[in-house]
């Protein structure tokens, strides 16, 4: 089709004038809504894109941590073209497909616990909010209605449906957006790069702890329905769990009856070298995980939800069986989507898991070496995912002025270069397709470092920055 060719015809640069005039892109700024010309994207291999110029760059996030098993796929290309050839599309409302029964098998069988049925999705916003509405129906079910309340933490982000969104605690998430706020509690973020001066690790995850029995004596349990969330905060800042405090949390959820949702979006279908990371990573059983973006590569929208049998069997006790989990998409169970997500789950199985948890300490320690630059003040992360956390001043961490669009900087000079960042603020998120070798990392970090040079430069030349 003509519009699958870009600059070969012309279309590349015409499709960008079509966009400022016809296109609302995802979370614009308001002088902007309705007429950006956001950099057009081409084509796609393995850990590369290329760009409306021809330009090829390193996909460095993954599209949107999605991209797993890479680029241009043949076998999964295939899986879709051959499923929508025998079953296009089928209503989940009274009839079903073999891929989404073979998909819930295989994926219970990764999960932890006695998490055993999925619930499928059309993305993450959509299993969070499947996810809340479970809980929700599982206590009213259970003559429990007053049990509603939802816990969240600073620097979470679980999705852009209401009730998802409003749980998101990231700077800028809410700041012009309403939200669910009479069902949403917060917390602190975990991010213990910002803990307070002087203070150990492990006092900071006491705190976390101690501010989460806190919130439940204050509230009371009776009225907290589900704590939500991501084993490492991805769009957050790549922040991982200081401690075991996620553990410990997990035991308090318990006492208290309180569901423990991991929202699994980015670090579940390999991102951590695991399907789940909740319990191969962190000896967690959660009461539900949520998943979308890896479970397809980002080859076809799908989400879900896994929920724990024990819930399922008390629903199937109670004293209501005729009570309606009146909740379902049009695209729930979809076909074509289940089955590349096996074709999916092959690939990881096959090697890209145990290649990522080869490439891991290579990845980070590659990226580590970033911290001689004088503008990093912190390289994190694990697995296949990292964050580049730039400070104007190493000293105070200060989060200040400067901090606003060093990202955006950094990424401007990383494109020139051939690496395409995502730009959070004043850090850099990177987690790129699985498949990606030593010597690419290599051109990544390298690229990256450069990339950060002539920011910090073009910053000294402007006088707003000293380092
Ligand atoms: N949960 C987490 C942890 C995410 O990172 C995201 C998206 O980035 C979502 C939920 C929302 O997923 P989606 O954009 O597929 O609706």
């Amino acid at each position: 089709a003509e519009w699958i060719v870009g600059t070969q015809n012309g279309q590349g640069a015409h499709s960008v004038e079509l966009a400022k005039r016809h296109l609302v892109q995802p979370w614009p700024e308001a002088g902007e809504i309705g007429s950006e010309a956001r950099a057009l994207i081409e084509g796609g291999e393995g850990i590369y894109i290329t760009d409306g110029e021809g330009k090829r760059l390193i996909d460095g996030p993954a599209g949107m941590w999605c991209v797993n098993v890479g680029h241009r796929r043949e076998e999964l290309a295939r899986v879709m073209y051959d499923q929508a050839m025998q079953l296009s599309y089928n209503t989940p409302w009274y009839t079903m497909n073999a891929p989404s029964a073979v998909l819930a098998e295989r994926i219970a069988g990764h999960a932890p616990g006695d998490l055993s049925h999925v619930f499928y999705t059309t993305g993450g916003s959509t299993a969070v909010e499947s996810a809340l509405r479970f809980m929700q129906f599982y206590n009213n079910v259970r003559g429990r209605p007053e049990k509603k309340l939802i816990l969240s933490r600073g620097g979470a982000y679980h999705g852009s449906t209401y009730l998802s969104a409003s749980l998101n605690g990231r700077p800028r998430d809410r700041d012009w957006m309403n939200g669910a706020d009479d069902l949403v509690v917060k917390l602190s973020s975990p991010n213990a790069f910002r803990r307070p001066a002087g203070m150990t690790v492990e006092a900071f995850a006491d705190g976390l702890v101690a501010e989460f029995e806190e919130t439940v004596q204050r509230l009371g349990a009776d009225r907290i329905g589900a704590f939500v969330g991501e084993p490492v905060q991805a769009s957050g800042g790549v922040v991982l769990p200081p401690g075991n405090y996620l553990q410990r949390i997990r035991g308090i959820c318990r006492d208290n009856d309180i569901l423990f949702i991991a929202d699994e979006v980015v670090t579940a279908f390999g991102r951590l070298g695991h399907v789940f990371a909740s319990g191969e990573v962190f000896g967690l059983d959660p009461d539900m995980i949520t998943f979308a973006k890896g479970v397809t590569s980002g080859y076809f929208p799908l989400g879900g939800m896994i929920v724990s049998d024990r819930l399922l069997a008390e629903l199937r006790r109670s004293n209501h069986p005729t009570a309606m989990y009146a909740h379902g998409l049009t695209y729930t169970s979809h076909p074509v989507g289940c089955a590349v997500a096996l074709a999916n789950l092959d690939l990881l199985e096959n090697g890209v898991l145990e290649h990522t948890r080869a490439m891991a300490p290579y990845f980070q320690a590659q990226l580590k070496t970033l911290e001689e630059l004088p503008l990093v003040g912190e390289v994190r992360g694990i697995g296949l995912m990292a964050c580049v956390e730039c400070v104007a001043d190493r000293e105070s961490r200060n989060p200040l002025q400067l901090d606003k669009n060093v990202g955006e900087r950094i990424d401007a000079h990383c494109h020139e270069l051939g690496l395409l960042v995502r730009p959070l603020i004043n850090m850099c998120v990177m987690s790129p397709p699985l498949v990606i070798t030593k010597e690419q990392i290599d051109d990544m970090v390298g690229i990256l470092r450069e990339g950060i040079s002539r920011t910090m430069d073009d910053l000294r030349k402007e006088g707003v920055w000293r380092g």
